[in-house]
Formats: structure tokens, C-alpha cells, sequence
């Protein structure tokens, strides 16, 4: 029989993993008071509850979790942060593969441009890699205002 020990020591793949939804809560809860954004507790427990979304009546109200995690990743240094700690998070799961989904143009609200964002992840998901708890494989979600060429 597996047990939980085994589960969390065997290798996985993560395929599929958004940045944005990836926040420690109590890293959330740090950020958020640094960018005075409110959240709807500062408990770590009840942080994680909320974020989870059990119980959502429909996508938006689910969507209102990602407009948190998105008005404080509008650093240079939350973005480093953050993906740096999935990546040590997913290693400590047993993830060796983790293919990490963000969409840029939402972290340039703040005043960023798109190229120190695509950085800063970029700084955080190589210190993870280089912590060899998993390898991130780097993916990112086209612009929206971005057009697609002709054929
Ligand atoms: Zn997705």
C-alpha cells in the first residue's frame, strides 16, 4: 500500500501549474500588507481556506482569489519570491518536472514593463531549479493584446 511518505518521495510531473495561483499563504499575507491590499483574513489557516474556493458558487466568484494573488505580484521582488517558492514547493511534493503557467501583461498593471516581469520569474524559477528540489520547464500564457500573424 502507498502511504503518504511514499506518495510525496515518488517523482512527479506537475503539467499544468499557474504562478498566480501558487502563493504561500502566508507569503500572500506578507505581500498583501507591503501592496496595502486587503485580504479577507490574516490568518494563514483561514487565508488557505479562502484561497482553496471550496464552494464557489461560479467562476467569478473563484476568479476573486486570482485578483488578490495578482495585485501583489506587481514586484520585481514578489515575483522572484514567488516563483522561487513554487518551484521549492513542487520539490518537496516530489515534483521533477514543473511546467509553470503566468500571464505577464498582469503583473504590468503596477508600472512594470512585460520584460522586467518575464526577468524577475525568470531569477525565481532558476534559483529554484538551481535549489535541484525540481527542474521548472518556463511557460507563459500569450499576451491577450498580443495579435496572432496571419498564415
Ligand atoms: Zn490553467
Amino acid at each position: 500500500m502507498l502511504s503518504p511518505e511514499l506518495l510525496v518521495r515518488l517523482p512527479k510531473a506537475e503539467l499544468h501549474v499557474h504562478l498566480d495561483g501558487s502563493l504561500r499563504p502566508a507569503t500572500l499575507i506578507e505581500l498583501a500588507q507591503s501592496a496595502k491590499v486587503n485580504l479577507p483574513s490574516k490568518d494563514p489557516v483561514e487565508v488557505a481556506r479562502f484561497m482553496k474556493a471550496d464552494g464557489v458558487r461560479d467562476l467569478a466568484e473563484y476568479l476573486e482569489r486570482f485578483a488578490l494573488t495578482i495585485a501583489v505580484l506587481q514586484t520585481p521582488e514578489a515575483l522572484e519570491r514567488v516563483a522561487y517558492e513554487m518551484v521549492v514547493d513542487a520539490g518537496a511534493d516530489g515534483v521533477r518536472h514543473l511546467e509553470v503557467r503566468y500571464c505577464p501583461v498582469l503583473s504590468c498593471t503596477g508600472g512594470l514593463a512585460m520584460s522586467e516581469v518575464l526577468a524577475a520569474i525568470g531569477r525565481g524559477l532558476r534559483r529554484g531549479e538551481a535549489s535541484r528540489v525540481a527542474l521548472p520547464h518556463r511557460q507563459r500564457y500569450r499576451s491577450p493584446r498580443r495579435r496572432v500573424p496571419a498564415r
